[in-house]
């Protein structure tokens, strides 16, 4: 068992809203995103040009 505090949000804002630098897309985290899912993180594209506009990962809340 790792002993490791598990509280890496820190960040809380009110509304945060994502901006693509390929085609000034914007829209909410949980917006029309694609969504690639990596083993360890999840890229976001651009539904418009497909550019990576972030990169989040993966929380291990796994409950087994
Ligand atoms: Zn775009």
């Amino acid at each position: 068992m790792n002993g490791q505090p598990s509280t890496k949000q820190t960040s809380r804002r009110r509304k945060t809203v994502l901006f693509c630098h390929g085609c000034e897309y914007q829209g909410p985290p949980d917006g029309p995103w694609v969504v690639r899912s990596q083993p360890d993180c999840d890229v976001l594209l651009c539904p418009r040009c497909n550019a990576t506009v972030t990169v989040r990962e993966r929380f291990d809340d796994e409950p087994g």
